[in-house]
């Protein structure tokens, strides 16, 4: 494939596999969990069992690591299923950096199943490069970034940090899975892993479960990471894998529609006297404004977070009044979704109680704000 092609046409050529017998357009699945062996010991098309590798898995890791302008991709059952298998490769003895407000389950899964294996599990507020510079060590193995974070959307400086994590021999990697691949490319900025829950925009439509890594290099990480996959066993199905890379056809135009939207819902409520503060790393009002400029490309996403005036209560019950807008957990699907965060994650988890995350969907804009409107008087 020309990798000089522009993203829109990557996304559609790595997505194609023609079928030579029949010669159909749209990618067929296969299903087949075993591929026949030659005489000489041989497999013809390289495929031997599809824990290991299967057509449709190999179209999709392919066509992430293009997207992504990586060397290798590796695709999970859930973006869970990625983060395990990278955080699988520390050994004991290994210090873990996550950011203080990283998506709730990947600090939850760090502490129960590593937490106890002689692995330093560390949290540090990511988007201040002084307190981040202060807590990597000289055992440091990986330093994990979420940039923009999830719900508060602080944003954290890829370059900047990588640097540091490499000076002591540490990998940087990145979850990727808000601004998707259209509008950040974290491995273009010096880090080695970008990780995503393709549950989100690469599937698009809410209805598929599934994560990735792609990696910077080949290597010996590279090799680890397949082996992880492969012994472990939490792959996609080819029917999922075939969901996600038919996202992926329009994973372009959707997150570049939802995040115009976004960013005018954004400037809306920011202006809203029952608005207390909103989250969105496209106002030049956020503190890290400079940073997302330097690192997004095109723009700034389409979730946002807003804090309301008063009482967790009072957001609460704002959420019943949007019509337009689905309570429900989630995001990065083609309808707008709302969700009181705290409420989900629990008591300990640092998300301001008056907060309400917003995924913005593809509807047109001026009925979302309507809507906000409405329920906002
Ligand atoms: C959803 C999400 C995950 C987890 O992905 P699953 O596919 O639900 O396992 C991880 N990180 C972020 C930022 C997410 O939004």
């Amino acid at each position: 494939m020309n990798k000089k092609l522009k993203f829109e046409t990557l996304a559609i050529q790595s997505t194609q596999l023609p079928d030579k017998t029949t010669g159909a357009v749209a990618t067929p699945i296969n299903l087949s969990t075993t591929f026949e062996r030659e005489a000489d010991g041989s497999y013809k098309s390289g495929f031997v069992y599809s824990r290991a590798e299967n057509p449709n898995r190999q179209l999709l890791e392919d066509s992430l690591a293009v997207l992504e302008k990586g060397a290798v991709g590796f695709a999970f059952s859930s973006g869970m299923a990625a983060i395990t298998a990278l955080f699988n490769t520390l050994k004991s003895g290994d210090h873990l950096l996550l950011p203080h407000d990283v998506y709730y389950a990947t600090k939850v899964m760090a502490e129960m199943l590593f937490g106890d294996k002689g692995i330093k599990v560390e949290t540090v507020v990511m988007s201040d490069l002084k307190a981040v510079k202060k807590a990597i060590k000289k055992n440091t193995a990986l330093v994990w970034l979420e940039t923009p974070s999830n719900p508060q959307l602080n944003v954290s400086d890829i370059a900047k940090i990588s640097k540091m994590a490499h000076k002591v021999g540490a990998i940087c990697a990145v979850d990727n899975t808000w601004p998707s691949p259209v509008l950040q490319r974290p491995l273009e900025h010096g880090a080695d892993v970008s990780m995503h829950s393709t549950s989100k925009y690469f599937g698009g439509h809410s209805d598929v479960l599934g994560g990735c890594l792609i990696l910077k290099e080949k290597g010996p990480l590279a090799e680890q990471i397949k082996s992880i996959q492969t012994l472990t066993g939490g792959v996609p199905s080819p029917f999922e894998c075939w969901l996600v890379t038919r996202g992926i056809k329009t994973l372009h135009v959707r997150v570049m529609q939802q995040t115009k939207n976004a960013a005018k819902l954004a400037t809306f409520l920011e202006q809203h006297q029952k608005i207390e503060r909103v989250n969105y790393p496209g106002l030049k009002s956020h503190p890290h404004h400079k940073v997302a400029k330097k690192q997004m490309i095109g723009g700034f996403g389409a979730m946002l977070s807003v804090q309301v005036k008063g009482s967790a209560k009072n957001a609460m019950k704002l959420t019943g009044r949007l019509r337009l807008f689905t309570t429900a957990t989630s995001l990065g699907g083609v309808e707008s979704l709302v969700e009181h965060r705290k409420s989900i994650e629990g008591p300990d988890s640092p998300t301001p109680d008056n907060l309400l995350r917003i995924s913005v969907g593809l509807e047109n804009v001026e009925d979302l704000i309507a809507d906000w409107r409405q329920a906002l008087r």
